[in-house]
């Protein structure tokens, strides 16, 4: 083993020519589905501000489809729409008549930054991701019309963006669990005040996956309180289903998942970054999406208070929501009492799933039965 003195490796750096830092490019994690590979088309591709982005593409050998282009929530990839396990919205999508686009947003688990990158706010997800996205669908699919499907933070960002008039012209939009009025439960408020306030200047993220974080270190108290009177033994499933990462929320019904997708919920929704915390409390607190960045003249496009900006959507909204939503509760159904009030020109429908939470709406066993068609209803009658 050789050791260089600093003052030789000085030397040495001084004799190099300087080397240009290039961004590094890190690959997407392969999409879990039991489609044709061939008419799967991945398009990764850079936002304004640099951050790597994927855009898949189902291809259905059809022209003329009308486009629907599908947002997860956030630590949750485009794979929450693709369960092989389940008849997914995706398959739901191309026996109706549709070609369905996917993008992975820079929350995705699928992607490093979302708890490794870095940091953002979601003004970054409404200013910069959004927006790209719609552009490069466009540009695929010319005049044909174009729908957004969004689940949770994903519905929320997009609400941002519709409200700031960055994705003007669509045919329609459903928003899963919440849009423009986020309400969160009691305890769940409190949590995120207190106790994420607490963990913040020690851990950066809170981790779903046991066995990457072993079993004794810094997040096994975590486990532990998630764990307190969980019904499920599986210490991932209880920091999701039985915590929320934490909040004390709840992210589905455990009964409507399938084993199989109960089994890869670590590899379905990954670590919660805690840098978000103060954003989301300021929505929360707001109980509408408000702009994080109040100072910074880049983020001038988007309006300080979507709710108040409502007047700008100009496309049919569907609020979707289980009745049994464990994380934003009614939210939806006070988004359709808000908007009938203030902006009764909308076009705003509200449908409730009996029995169904949260993300459960999209993964669970039975959701093309229970969900799905009253998605399909809604585009067929605007397509
Ligand atoms: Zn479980």
């Amino acid at each position: 083993m050789t050791f260089r003195t600093r003052t030789t490796s000085r030397a040495a750096a001084a004799a190099r020519p300087a080397v240009r830092t290039v961004r590094s490019a890190p690959a997407l994690r392969p999409l879990h589905h039991r489609l044709d590979p061939a008419r799967v088309e991945e398009i990764p591709f850079h936002t304004a501000d640099g951050v790597r982005l994927g855009l898949t593409r189902v291809d259905t050998g059809e022209a003329g489809r009308p486009a629907v282009l599908l947002l997860h929530g956030h630590t949750a990839s485009a794979d929450m729409f693709l369960l092989p396990e389940t008849r997914n919205l995706v398959d739901v999508l191309l026996d109706e008549g549709y070609e369905p686009w996917l993008l992975d947003w820079r929350g995705s688990c699928r992607l490093p930054y979302n708890a490794t990158g870095r940091r953002y706010t979601y003004d970054d997800v409404a200013l910069y991701d959004l927006p790209e996205a719609v552009r490069r669908v466009r540009d695929r699919i010319g005049g044909r019309p174009l729908f957004v499907v969004a689940h949770c933070i994903g519905a929320l960002a997009l609400s941002l963006s519709m409200t700031a008039g960055l994705v003007p012209g669509l045919a329609g939009v459903v928003s899963q669990g919440v849009f423009l009025t986020p309400k969160l439960a009691g305890s769940t408020s409190l949590r995120m005040s207190v106790g994420w306030e607490l963990l913040r200047s020690r851990i950066d993220h809170i981790p779903v996956d046991f066995r990457t974080v072993g079993l004794w270190s810094k997040y096994t108290p975590l486990f532990a309180l998630a764990g307190r009177r969980a019904d499920c033994p599986d210490p991932t499933c209880q920091m999701l289903h039985h915590s929320a990462w934490g909040s004390g929320a709840s992210l589905f019904v455990h009964e409507h998942l399938a084993d199989a997708t109960h089994g890869r919920l670590a590899e379905l929704l990954g670590p919660a970054p805690l840098w978000i915390v103060p954003h989301l409390r300021r929505i929360a607190q707001a109980r509408t999406v408000v702009r994080w960045h109040d100072t910074d003249h880049r983020y001038r496009a988007l309006p300080p208070n979507a709710l108040d900006a409502a007047a700008r959507i100009d496309t049919p909204v569907l609020l979707l929501a289980g009745s049994d939503n464990g994380l934003w509760l009614d939210s939806q159904r006070l988004c359709r009492d808000v908007l009938a009030r203030r902006q009764p020109q909308l076009d705003v429908a509200y449908v409730e799933i009996p029995g169904y939470g949260h993300l459960d709406s999209f993964i669970g066993r039975g959701a093309a039965l229970d969900v799905f068609g009253h998605v399909v209803d809604f585009l067929g009658a605007r397509s």
